[in-house]
């Protein structure tokens, strides 16, 4: 499906990772993978990505400007340009992600989890634009909590739509050049980050159980739905919001 693309993925911090699963099935799919993480990772990325033998690994704090540059400037150097760029980050501090959306709202807090979880998006397609191939594509990571008022995910819900906007805006921009953006709402899977939301194991089993398929979401699975919409199977589809949830998104009542 991929095979001789060049992908991006940023956001991997463990094998735990969503993009952990994207860059295993991109790897299994042909794709030539480079990778970026926060700069504290790097190490364990090392370790982690040796199986994938990447054409890159280049930390990057995304809340920098210069350090977005810097990784765009790293992968123009090393490869010109590339085909795919998978954006799998998100930030919100941890006190915002627990009790009432207006229990510990703070005017910085929603402005980091907006700056890192959805303007972090733009800001990369657009130091990315000029180094990326007709035909190609960016695929993001999002939630649910866009649509709904789920528990404890407050300001990140917030940071959420604003991503899935963006998703649409950004296709009209880059559709001028051949290049598709998308989003996978991905279902609840205890990930690094997820763990920081309150009382996400047991959401994760309640949901699993109203789902239409009856069982959690895997990080493969959301990474074999990235790999497609990243691939020329997927050619036509652009400004969507893919749910990999069995099913639960359009779930009313209980069955
Ligand atoms: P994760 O913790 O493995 O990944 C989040 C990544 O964001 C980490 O690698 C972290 O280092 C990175 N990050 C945070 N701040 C950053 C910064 N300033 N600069 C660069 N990178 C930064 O958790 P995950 O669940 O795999 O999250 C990946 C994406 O999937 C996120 O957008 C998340 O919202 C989304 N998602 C997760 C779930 C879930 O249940 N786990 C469900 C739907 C969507």
């Amino acid at each position: 499906m991929l095979q001789g693309k060049k992908a991006l993925i940023i956001g991997i911090m463990s094998d735990r990772s969503i993009a952990y699963g994207v860059a295993q099935s991109m790897h299994t799919h042909g794709a030539e993978l480079g990778l970026s993480f926060l700069p504290r990772f790097t190490e364990r990325v090392d370790k982690l990505s040796k199986p994938w033998s990447p054409w890159l690994q280049h930390p990057c704090d995304v809340s920098s400007d210069a350090d977005i540059a810097a990784l765009a400037d790293a992968v123009h150097e090393e490869v010109g340009s590339i085909d795919t760029i998978v954006h799998s980050i998100a930030f919100a501090p941890r006190d915002h992600l627990e009790g009432g959306f207006l229990d510990n709202l703070t005017r910085d807090g929603f402005a980091t989890a907006h700056d890192i979880s959805a303007f972090s998006l733009a800001a990369i397609t657009k130091a990315f634009l000029p180094h990326l191939n007709p035909g190609g594509s960016i695929c993001t990571l999002t939630y649910l909590g866009s649509q709904r008022a789920v528990p404890n995910y407050n300001v990140m819900g917030l940071a959420k739509a604003s991503l899935e906007s963006a998703v649409r805006y950004l296709a009209i921009d880059c559709g001028k050049k051949d290049i598709r953006v998308n989003a996978v709402s991905a279902g609840p899977i205890r990930t690094p980050s997820a763990a920081g939301i309150k009382d996400m194991r047991s959401m994760q089993t309640s949901v699993a159980q109203a789902s239409a398929i009856k069982a959690p979401v895997t990080i493969e699975q959301v990474g074999n739905v990235c790999a497609f919409l990243c691939s020329p199977l997927a050619s036509a589809v652009t400004g969507e919001i893919v749910y990999v949830d069995n099913g639960f998104h359009m779930v009313a009542g209980s069955h």
